[in-house]
């Protein structure tokens, strides 16, 4: 008899190799389904003054501030697709002219999409702030390799969601 555990959600019993966790608990796939889908409800409903209160910093602390709680680690990712890669490959073959302004200006607003969006994290996790902020870009490839239309950059921003005291 195959072993069986309860879901933290509907209690209905599971075969273990169909469990999913979801923060750390464990899930039937249909309560997986649904929670996720009420993350990102929850996500999608954080108003912008809940975001512009959480203070966001490289640094380890916050300036006058003790740290009162660690509550976990806040991320997130930014994909940025096709024609910013064309853009970018193509400044390189015209020589670095005119172009280079408006992928500075995507390549940036690609950051602050990711700190954003990491306050939102901070947000879902009743945190005052998050520390230790690495922001990180990177050229990925999907689908077929060496093909120019499949590259696509990722950034990516990674802290610590504190509370403060
Ligand atoms: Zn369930």
């Amino acid at each position: 008899m195959a072993d069986k555990l309860i879901c933290g959600r509907c209690s209905k019993k599971i075969d273990v190799k169909k469990i999913r966790t979801f923060e750390g608990l464990p899930v039937c796939p249909t309560c997986s389904e649904v929670l996720i889908v009420e993350y990102e409800k929850k996500r999608s409903q954080i108003k912008p003054e809940q975001m512009s209160k959480i203070i966001v910093t490289t640094s380890h602390f916050v300036e006058n501030h003790e740290i009162d709680e660690y509550v976990g680690i806040a991320k997130s990712f930014v994909v940025m697709g096709v024609s910013f890669i064309r853009d970018f490959l193509s400044s390189f073959r015209s020589g670095l002219g005119g172009r280079t302004k408006s992928i500075e200006r995507e390549l940036s607003s690609g950051y602050i999409y990711a700190l954003d969006d990491l306050k939102k994290d901070a947000v879902l996790m009743e945190a005052d702030a998050v520390i230790s902020v690495k922001i990180d870009s990177q050229m990925e490839m999907a689908g077929e390799v060496g093909k120019a239309n499949d590259k696509m950059v990722v950034v990516s921003a990674i802290g610590t969601a504190v509370k403060l005291k």
